[in-house]
């Protein structure tokens, strides 16, 4: 089954993914993270992406796409995986059309996590304070300043492939705002509902 979730920054993509990839055993394939890891790791890309994120806007296209390209191909991914932060872009969107049509694979669903903007600084506030709080540091993403720049390229690049995946008949929604653990099931319900075509 593969899978994508869809949502604003803060939304709980990342949360969820992890969940359900571990319920279902699936692969999480979270663009985020990878880029974070190549950041630390100061390879090309990671030098290319490093202020790009840290300022909260959108890595180049060709950029991301050439990632889940590569990653996608790997063995793991055969028995299905659950892209979390991509695709992003209506172009990357595209892209993985035609990434999955060569390798004779499909889409099952795009799930949208449905939340409220408002709470949107506060989770992220949060996760920067607990962060602290356990000893770690916090994303350099994870400020007022760049979430602001974040929401804007969400609404402006990404929130179109929600209408993109509707009208292919892909779309499903949960509500965001529930209890992790209720985003879960509902999450359960849609797979298991078979609205996946
Ligand atoms: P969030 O969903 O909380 O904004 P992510 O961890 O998914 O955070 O991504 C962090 C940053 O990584 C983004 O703000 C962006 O700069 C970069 N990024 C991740 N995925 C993509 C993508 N598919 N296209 C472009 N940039 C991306």
């Amino acid at each position: 089954m593969n899978l994508i979730l869809l949502g604003p920054p803060g939304a709980g993509k990342g949360t969820q993914a992890e969940n359900l990839a571990k319920r279902r055993g699936l692969v999480q394939l979270s663009t985020g993270d990878m880029l974070r890891a190549a950041v630390k790791a100061g390879t090309p890309v990671g030098l290319e992406a490093s202020a790009i994120m840290e300022a909260g806007g959108l890595v180049p296209d060709e950029v991301v796409i050439k990632i889940i390209a590569e990653r996608i191909k790997e063995p793991d991914c055969v028995n299905g995986f659950i892209l979390d932060g991509f695709p992003r872009t209506l172009k990357q969107a595209a892209a993985l059309d035609e990434l999955l049509g060569f390798q004779g694979k499909k889409l099952d669903a795009v799930i949208e996590l449905k939340v409220d903007d408002n709470a949107l600084a506060a989770r992220i506030e949060n996760r920067a304070r607990e962060t602290i709080a356990a000893g770690g540091v916090p994303r350099s993403d994870d400020n007022a300043e760049a979430l602001k720049k974040r929401l804007m390229a969400y609404y402006r690049e990404t929130a179109p492939l929600i209408g993109y995946y509707f009208a292919k008949g892909k779309l499903s929604c949960v509500d965001g705002m529930a209890p992790i653990p209720e985003v879960a099931a509902q999450l359960d319900d849609v797979l298991n509902s078979g609205v996946a075509p």
